[in-house]
């Protein structure tokens, strides 16, 4: 049966015992308020009644997130899960859920939660950098490296975020070594800009640094003979055959038709990717009103306007446009791109990249009249179908 994805991000507590300088969350994290399972139980039926109005089957991944998620007992997500699986008892849907954690707490309680409850494990860690530190500025790594090799002896598959910053964007040689010594698959994820004013201060990164870092991991990744799954440069590489392969259907984002990454705070508010945490921009409350409701709410309907403005603005004038669908424009907006005097994107990374990586594979003989020499890329572990959730 094919499914319909999407994936809710649950910011189930800000509460965290680290104080990272870029983290967006950074004015709550001495917080210990937690989502009760009255409200999660309402989340879950707003969502499930939407879901359940459409012909299609659908897959829902949940991620856990904070805030560090895994400060809350165990017990607490048991009980989510126990309480998820009644609701989505229909086989009108499939269910996963991951956690995203900084990884200093493991217990064995939660080794049996990660083991056990989740399907999918995100560790943070940045390999460089020293940004992720306690509250007393002591640096985590050390305890996060011990609780990696901790689940690698029992034997839960995990994979890795690490934020690229000033801090470690000239490292991203050692970082690909890093996950490529260890056989973990990462995701490269560029510092995500605060609205705080100066928090990120002497740690920023321009779009121009993001490309250029992505495509020396592109550079090492064609030359290796092992293959080391380095996301988004993946989800590139993927883009770029699909360019040239007649036979795989043009792809173009339709927040209208479908909303892939839905976002909910620890208040119920409901936000798109894009509009994270603009309490203007948020959908309405997850908490108090079915999903079903707020999608077909007029500030549901202002956000997919601006990710359709976007779209038409910047993606239906790239060649790439059908092999990528256009979603790190249309949701992921103005960051690691600059704009155009009349306000159009110009799409700096993704593009960018893009262009490379063909550049690049014309170069090697591997695209060659128009036709990709599959032989000679590890192209046969690449999931040629990519989504953005
Ligand atoms: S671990 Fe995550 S939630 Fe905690 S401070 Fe760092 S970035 Fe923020
Ligand atoms: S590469 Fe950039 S401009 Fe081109 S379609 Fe993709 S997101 Fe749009």
């Amino acid at each position: 049966m094919k499914y319909q994805s999407t994936q809710f991000v649950i910011k189930t507590s800000k509460q965290c015992n680290l104080r990272c300088q870029y983290c967006y969350e950074f004015s709550e994290l001495h917080k210990s308020d937690v989502m009760t399972m009255a409200q999660i139980e309402s989340m879950y039926r707003h969502i499930e009644s939407y879901y359940r109005s459409l012909e299609i089957p659908v897959a829902i991944h949940f991620i856990w997130h904070g805030g560090e998620p895994l400060l809350i007992s165990p017990q607490f997500y048991w009980e989510a899960l126990d309480l998820q699986a009644k609701i989505f008892a229909s086989n009108h849907y499939q269910i996963t859920n991951g956690v995203q954690t900084n990884l200093t707490i493991l217990d064995d309680e939660r080794l049996l939660l990660l083991a056990e409850g989740f399907d999918r494990v995100g560790v943070s860690v940045d390999i460089f950098g020293d940004l992720r530190v306690y509250e007393n500025g002591r640096d985590s790594q050390a305890r996060v490296l011990a609780n990696m090799d901790r689940l690698r002896e029992a034997e839960i598959p995990f994979g890795c975020i690490t934020v690229l910053s000033k801090k470690n964007i000239n490292n991203v040689e050692q970082i690909y070594q890093f996950y490529r010594k260890l056989g973990l698959s990462a995701r490269l994820l560029p510092l995500h800009q605060t609205s705080n004013q100066g928090q990120n201060s002497g740690i920023e990164i321009d779009p121009h640094s993001v490309l250029k870092a992505f495509q020396t991991i592109f550079d090492l990744w064609l030359a290796d003979e092992e293959f080391v799954w380095i996301v988004p440069v993946i989800e590139m590489v993927t883009e770029v055959l699909n360019f040239y392969d007649p036979s795989v259907a043009c792809n173009f984002y339709d927040k209208r038709e479908w909303e892939g990454i839905n976002l909910v705070n620890i208040t119920g508010d409901l936000y798109g990717y894009a509009d994270a945490y603009e309490i203007d921009l948020s959908y309405g409350n997850l908490f108090t009103t079915p999903l079903g409701e707020l999608f077909s709410g007029k500030k549901h309907e202002q956000s997919i306007l601006a990710a359709e403005q976007r779209l038409e603005q910047t993606c239906v004038n790239c060649k790439f446009f059908g092999a990528c669908c256009g979603y790190p424009i249309a949701e992921n907006g103005y960051e690691y791109n600059e704009l155009d005097p009349d306000g159009a994107i110009r799409c700096i990374v993704h593009k960018g990249m893009l262009q490379y990586i063909e550049y690049r594979l014309i170069e090697e003989g591997i695209i060659n009249g128009g036709i990709v020499d599959l032989q000679r890329l590890k192209v046969a572990q690449v999931d040629r179908e990519v989504q953005h959730v």
